[in-house]
Formats: C-alpha cells, sequence, structure tokens
C-alpha cells in the first residue's frame, strides 16, 4: 500500500487550529456517567467523545463493559451535547451494531489488531462505510501487522483512516504501562506521512501524572491529535482508574501543551529537528542499557577471578580491546582521542565494580 492523500480528508475538514483530540472515560459505566462526562467537555477543543461499550480485559471476570445499552447513551450525548461520538469494535456484531446507532468514529483495539482473522472480519463488516476507522497498534511492537490492518480496511473501501499509538507490550521493567517505541512510530510516519497518527497517552502511560509529558512528546513528534481517557472521578472508574484525568484536568493540559507552529517552513524544520533529537534520545537509552549489561558481564568476571583468586587488572586483553575499538571507531568517523577516553573511563567502571566484589 502506499501513502494515500485521501486517507486523511475526514481531518482537514474538521478545519482544526489545534491538533485533534479524543476524550471520554474508558468505559461506559451508567448513562449518567457516560452524559455528566460529555456535559463538563462539551464547548471545550475535545473533537470526539470517546467511551467503550466492549472492554477487551486481560482477565475474565473483571468489568467487561455495558454492551450494546451504550450505544443509547452515546446518542444521547449526541443529541445532548452536539459532540462527534466513537467507540472500539472488535467483531462484526459490534460493527453492525456501532454503525446502526450512528457512532461517528470507530477504533479497533490493540488486542483485535494483533489477529489478521479478525481485523479481516472488522473490515468485511466496514465495507465501503464514510465512518473515520482508526487502527490501534497491536499489543507487539511489530509494524507489518498494523500497517495489515490499515491495508485490510483500506482494500475493503474504507478511505477515513488512522492510526493510533498506545504503545507495546514488554516484559521489561518499565516506568510506563505500555512502551512507546517511538521510533516506531517515528518509522509509520515516514511511510505513510498523510495517514493521521494520534497518540494516547493514557495507554502508553498507565498513570494521569505522566500523560502531559508523553503528549508533549507526541506533539513535538508532529502527532495529529491525542486520545486522553477522561473521567468525572476517575478513582472510582471502574477500568483503567489509575490513568484517567478529570474533565478540568484535560481542559488546563490543552492550555498548557505547546503546540508547534504550522506554518510550512517552519513545520519542516521543527519536524526535522524532533525527529532527530527523538533518534538521539532513543539511542542515548540504549547507550546506558548496553554498559549496564556490559558491567553485568564484568560483575561476572570479577566473582570467577575472585574464586580462582585471580588479579583484577589483565593489561594484555585490555590493549587488545582498546587496539579494536579504536579501529572500529574510526571506520564509524570516531577520533581515536574520544574512543580512548570513552573505553578508558568504562573500563575503570568496570575495575571498580571488580574490585567491589574481590574485595566484598
Ligand atoms: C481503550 O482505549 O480503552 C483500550 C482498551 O485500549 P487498547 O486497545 O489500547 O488497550
Ligand atoms: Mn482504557
Amino acid at each position: 500500500m502506499e501513502n494515500k492523500k485521501e486517507m486523511r480528508t475526514w481531518l482537514d475538514d474538521l478545519n482544526l487550529s489545534h491538533p485533534l483530540v479524543i476524550a471520554g472515560p474508558c468505559s461506559a459505566e451508567t448513562e449518567e456517567q457516560v452524559l455528566k462526562i460529555a456535559h463538563e467537555l462539551k464547548d471545550t477543543d475535545v473533537n470526539y467523545y470517546r467511551a467503550g461499550i466492549w472492554k477487551p480485559r486481560t482477565r475474565p471476570g473483571m468489568f467487561e463493559g455495558v454492551g450494546a445499552l451504550g450505544l443509547k447513551w452515546l446518542q444521547k450525548v449526541k443529541e445532548e451535547t452536539g459532540m462527534k461520538t466513537c467507540t472500539e469494535v472488535a467483531n462484526s456484531a459490534h460493527v453492525k451494531l456501532a454503525l446502526e446507532h450512528d457512532v461517528d468514529l470507530l477504533w479497533i483495539g490493540a488486542r483485535s489488531t494483533v489477529s489478521p482473522f479478525i481485523m479481516q472480519e472488522i473490515a468485511d463488516a466496514l465495507q465501503g462505510t464514510d465512518k473515520t476507522v482508526l487502527v490501534k497498534n497491536p499489543v507487539n511492537p511489530d509494524l507489518a501487522l498494523w500497517l495489515g490492518g490499515i491495508e485490510r480496511l483500506y482494500t475493503a473501501g474504507v478511505k477515513n483512516l488512522g492510526a493510533i499509538h498506545r504503545g507495546f507490550s514488554t516484559y521489561e521493567k518499565s516506568k510506563y504501562r505500555n512502551i512507546p517505541e517511538w521510533q516506531l512510530a517515528i518509522e509509520f510516519q515516514n511511510k505513510f506521512p498523510d495517514l493521521p497518527l494520534i497518540n494516547d497517552p493514557s495507554h502508553i502511560t498507565g498513570k494521569r501524572d505522566m500523560i502531559f509529558e508523553v503528549s508533549q512528546e507526541a506533539l513535538d513528534l508532529n502527532f495529529d491529535g491525542l486520545m486522553i481517557e477522561t473521567h468525572h472521578d476517575p478513582e472510582n472508574a471502574w477500568s483503567d482508574a489509575a490513568q484517567q484525568v478529570t474533565p478540568k484536568a484535560l481542559i488546563q493540559m490543552m492550555i498548557d501543551l505547546k503546540i508547534r507552529k504550522t506554518t510550512d517552513k517552519e513545520a519542516d524544520y521543527m519536524n526535522a529537528l524532533s525527529n532527530l533529537r527523538a533518534q538521539i534520545d532513543i539511542v542515548d537509552n540504549q547507550i546506558i542499557e548496553l554498559l549496564g549489561k556490559r558491567m553485568k558481564a564484568a560483575d561476572g568476571i570479577g566473582e570467577l577471578k575472585k574464586s580462582k583468586n585471580v588479579a583484577v587488572l589483565q593489561s594484555k586483553r585490555w590493549n587488545e580491546i582498546l587496539g579494536k575499538m579504536v579501529l572500529e571507531g574510526d571506520s564509524k568517523g570516531l577520533s581515536e582521542e574520544f574512543v580512548l577516553k570513552m573505553f578508558k573511563a568504562i573500563h575503570q567502571e568496570s575495575i571498580n565494580h571488580q574490585e567491589k566484589i574481590i574485595n566484598g
């Protein structure tokens, strides 16, 4: 599939002077809750009101959504506030019901994007619709699977499309609920510059006090919009309580977020700059992670030397490493002086570690 300008017509037609904002609760809980939050978001910069009706939960026995009943509440939201509405669909029955109840935008959740069978079923059910459909990234960091979902919809004649970046699940300990892997989102943007890309900081962070910084990062990377879970009483929400913000906090956030200038020249410059900065941030994190791994291996050697009562400093091996790294560095445009300085610092840290182990 190639980049297609027509995919973003729905967004351009909104003629927004700010990034797109989708807000509303993780789950529709009661009619009163849905309408209360909607009224608090009315007359703000929120463009679409979201509420999950069918909730994919990792374990059974948790709140799995109010089901089709909630679609009536969304219709009331539209009647009473004039806001456009959206919800998640995960099979053909959901699609049929959502279309019958005139939901304006449908999104496909991370747990559905991973399954080509489900994606195809949804695409078939949506055949030729003029509704907007957004595809969340799959749970695992697989760009092809994400694009595959969009392709299935496009081939089924769905032209108003977009993607939602909600982070990726990981085994590694992380401050995020779902790690952002920004480089994947950047790659996605480079391949499909006209496909609207929305960031979902709620599911990336899992914590309301981190939502602002991730939203700003997304705007700096030129995302087209944000989807932020919003609840009038977040602590008591029936799902995702830790990551929802109040309407008041959301409105303040929309004031505080810096939106980048959009004059063409300026936008190109900022775009290039923030892409490069994002790449540097990613590599810096990798450097620290690798140094941590290297130090762990050095600790292992320390333990071995201790068991055999061998001296810490092995200068022959060390001189071999340095010689090799100076040559490697040269081939990457790094000066001998820099490579020597850097490796001496790394080596010193290894020696400190090993001495602690041997004397410990
Ligand atoms: C949601 O938006 O409430 C949701 C379930 O998201 P995800 O598919 O990203 O987990
Ligand atoms: Mn949620």
